[in-house]
């Protein structure tokens, strides 16, 4: 199993603290060909990515590219907002991206405060060692399920990382819409028996990545293979290792669209 893409990394733009420039030189050398930076979205109100950045940004991703002759997709991680399925992008936005991930993260310019909550008393629960059930199950699963409707998000990172939707239901939905699920060689997120029964029960598919914020961690997905083959995970349902690629929600959108 051999990464043919790192979909989900950060620098400095977001919250790591590498520069572009040290996370191309690390693609070079772990023989990446290509790899996305997914910088935490513009909705992230403490260490998003700012709009006016983006020409200093933009302009050192191009500058990387050519010094280490790595193909670097523009991507970013926005966040689940709340249960309306707002999308942290605006379509405005979308020429500026090639990748377009999507995550449930606390210090997000939510849709409401009841959504706010959700998201502070998923946090803190899962990090408690909690497992919630009830309301905020309903109410998470439809933040996920609406916003992969109404956005053309590429993949949702990190599923039920400190939050706690029904993970069967929102597979079922990206399966439906073609959104990937992530299996991050961060973090363990999914329970086994969770993504068992998403493997088994949907046509969902899979991407696995770093979510690097050190160039070290770039192309890192020991933590994701131990799952993938503790849980048997059929490898021909992940598409970006063994050189394949993602078809990409985002870049199908545009265009059709723009
Ligand atoms: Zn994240
Ligand atoms: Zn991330």
């Amino acid at each position: 199993m051999k990464l043919t893409a790192d979909l989900h990394a950060h620098t400095k733009y977001s919250d790591a603290h590498c520069t572009v420039d040290a996370q191309a030189a690390r693609a070079k050398e772990i023989g990446l060909s290509a790899f996305a930076l997914t910088e935490h979205g513009y909705t992230q109100l403490v260490m998003g990515l700012r709009r006016k950045v983006m020409p200093r940004y933009l302009r050192e991703i191009g500058e990387a590219e050519k010094k280490y002759g790595v193909k670097i997709l523009i991507g970013i991680e926005e966040n689940i907002l709340g249960r309306e399925g707002t999308g942290g992008l605006k379509e405005s936005d979308f020429a500026l991206f090639d990748i377009y991930l999507a995550g449930i993260h606390v210090m997000s310019a939510h849709e409401s405060w009841r959504d706010w909550w959700n998201g502070w008393r998923g946090y803190l629960s899962y990090n408690l060692g909690l497992h919630l059930k009830g309301q905020i199950v309903k109410d998470q699963t439809k933040a996920y399920i609406n916003t992969v409707k109404k956005n053309p998000v590429d993949m949702l990172t990190h599923i039920n990382f400190q939050c706690f939707a029904d993970s069967l239901e929102v597979a079922k939905c990206c399966a439906d819409y073609g959104t990937y699920l992530e299996i991050s060689g961060k973090k363990t997120h999914f329970t086994d028996d969770e993504l068992c029964d998403i493997v088994q029960k949907t046509d969902a598919r899979f991407l696995v990545n770093s979510d690097a914020h050190s160039p070290k961690r770039l192309g890192d997905i020991a933590l994701a293979k131990e799952q993938i083959m503790r849980v048997g995970v059929p490898l021909d349902r992940i598409d970006n290792i063994d050189g394949r690629m993602p078809v990409l929600r985002l870049a199908e959108y545009k265009k059709r669209n723009l």
